[in-house]
């Protein structure tokens, strides 16, 4: 009887995660993962966008979502421990979660999904700064404009402002930054490592979008962040899991030279 109201229990709570707009779970690792694009669920009761803002969009960042899971579970093979994660199951033209609310859905149904996302995300860095002296959140992001690079998005190191006072530019361009093992590993990157952190020079569109503003170092309640943006080749068939295993290994060394 004990075992059929367990097994029963365990069913009713995969059931509400595998409903939930947001999958989300806590790590040991002071590094959270976000995936605010990845999705391609529907959404009952929240109606699609209609346009607003100057950069209105409502593709998904193919296959980001499964990125961001990957990165997590090659993470955790590595340093054997588990990062932070939260995925938007959501699909992009419901309700982009890395936008402001105005802008981020025009439904009020839309509402609760877009606050449990944030909620997920807020509750993990408090969980991570009553823990941790150091820490980063990285937002995970694909794009096309420039298919086999990655691009790196810190509102010219602004939201990354307390790693690089702490620790110079190098945790940014350096050998051990996360950039560094990427340009080492043979992926183009943009920017180039020659440049400041500080240098205007990040992509345009690119600099880091809602997610790295309200939430990085510059903000008295943040944790350093970086928005991750992962050309299309980097994200189609085979390459994905060398995308996710080669990001785990940079991120992997970043963490050991700058989060412990
Ligand atoms: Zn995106």
């Amino acid at each position: 009887m004990l075992r059929l109201a367990a097994a029963l229990l365990f069913t009713a709570a995969a059931a509400a995660q595998a409903a939930a707009p947001v999958e989300t779970s806590a790590g040991e690792l002071p590094v959270i993962l976000t995936a605010p694009h990845g999705g391609v669920e529907s959404l009952p009761g929240c109606d699609e966008r209609t346009p607003v803002g100057t950069r209105f969009v409502t593709g998904p960042d193919a296959h980001t979502d499964r990125l961001a899971r990957l990165i997590a579970a090659e993470l955790r093979q590595i340093t054997g421990r588990a990062p932070y994660l939260v995925i938007a199951r959501f699909h992009r033209k419901y309700i982009d979660a890395n936008r402001r609310p105005e802008e981020a859905y025009g439904d009020p149904g839309c509402a609760a999904a877009y606050a449990a996302y944030h909620a997920a995300v807020r509750g993990h860095i408090d969980d991570i700064r009553g823990k941790y002296p150091h820490a980063m959140l990285f937002d995970v992001h694909g794009q096309i404009a420039y298919r086999n690079a990655i691009l790196r998005g810190t509102r010219y190191g602004r939201t990354a402002q307390a790693l690089l006072a702490r620790a110079g530019a190098a945790a940014i361009n350096g050998p051990d930054s996360v950039f560094g093992r990427f340009a080492a590993l043979g992926y183009n990157i943009v920017p180039g490592n020659n440049n400041a952190p500080t240098d205007p020079v990040e992509a345009k569109n690119y600099i880091g979008g809602h997610t790295v503003e309200i939430y990085g170092s510059h903000r008295s309640d943040g944790i350093d962040a970086m928005q991750l943006e992962y050309g299309r080749d980097l994200r189609e068939g085979a390459a994905l899991e060398a995308t996710a295993r080669d990001s785990a290994r940079a991120i992997a060394a970043f963490y050991e030279r700058f989060l412990k």
